[in-house]
């Protein structure tokens, strides 16, 4: 059996060819795995339904997205166009995750090829993100899975503000935030930690806070883990401000995922964020968090 893999051909949606997200990034990533035998078949998810996005966002606001009512100033605050293309892809990746959720708690291990739009929240989406994919399938794994305690480990180089809103209340779904202090969003919201590193951040002062902060973590009793591996944290990024080498990167992966897999809590690994100046590079980094889960599994 090969690593679980949730994929799905229109991820990529239409928008601008000139928006800072690089939208093809999907279909280019899903090529990349395939053609470098990380995977030989994707698990292909389902629209996500609006049962379960309502565990984590107002009706009001799904129903603004899935009818594109949306009001011109919310619509800007995401950054695409609610078209129907974006539509589709937004209840599609999210139920990516919550069908990788469901691959990871069976086989200790799954990954999304997109996910992790942490800056959505209960009734608004943010920074190119439309619906919280993570919030909603670790919501899905509490009320139809009885899964108790979730860890949302959150190393993209933006916080991960819409699960900290998200889960202010609830006691049971950790939210861990190590990212870059100066970067968006500029109004930073409270996790249950924040780690907020300075500019131009390297490789080795960044794996050595993250070790140490995982020591913390293993004191806290997880039964899943969800991990956001953002790879704005490259120093050729356009808009992180840490200085990560490919390296860095690959062994943050690498530490993160040894450890939960060893202790045998399930992990769920999704994209997060990822603006490199090189999109051959972008592609070869994201793929870093699948290679480092199919080389464990
Ligand atoms: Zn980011």
């Amino acid at each position: 059996m090969e690593l679980p893999i949730v994929n799905h051909p229109e991820y990529v949606a239409k928008i601008n060819e000139n928006s800072v997200f690089p939208i093809k990034k999907f279909s280019s990533l899903a090529n990349y795995l395939l053609q470098n035998k990380v995977v030989e078949n994707f698990h292909v998810p389902k629209e996500c339904s609006i049962k379960t996005l309502s565990t984590s966002h107002s009706l009001e606001y799904i129903n603004h997205i899935k009818n594109k009512t949306l009001d011109k100033k919310s619509e800007i605050k995401i950054g695409f166009p609610i078209n129907n293309s974006v539509v589709k892809r937004s209840f599609l990746a999210t139920g990516g995750t919550v069908l990788a959720s469901k691959l990871a708690l069976d086989h200790k291990l799954a990954c999304n090829t997109a996910g992790g739009s942490h800056h959505a929240s209960y009734d608004y989406g943010a920074g190119y993100c439309v619906f919280n994919d993570v919030a909603v399938a670790a919501n899905y794994l509490k009320y139809k899975k009885q899964i108790k305690n979730i860890l949302i480990l959150d190393l993209d180089v933006h916080q991960g503000n819409g699960n900290s809103e998200i889960f202010k209340n609830d006691k049971n779904i950790f939210t861990f935030s190590m990212h870059c202090k100066s970067n968006y969003p500029a109004k930073k919201s409270k996790s249950d930690l924040d780690i907020e590193l300075k500019d131009r951040l390297e490789d080795k002062e960044y794996l050595k806070i993250l070790k140490k902060n995982i020591v913390y973590l293993n004191k806290i009793k997880f039964d899943f883990v969800f991990y956001i591996a953002g790879v704005d944290v490259h120093h050729d990024d356009k808009l992180g401000k840490l200085m990560l080498t490919d390296d860095g990167i690959n062994e943050r992966d690498r530490i993160v995922i040894e450890n939960f897999f060893f202790k045998k809590i399930p992990l769920c690994g999704v994209l997060g964020g990822g603006y490199n100046k090189s999109f051959n590079k972008l592609i070869e980094l994201h793929a870093l968090l699948h290679k480092n889960c199919a080389e464990l599994f």
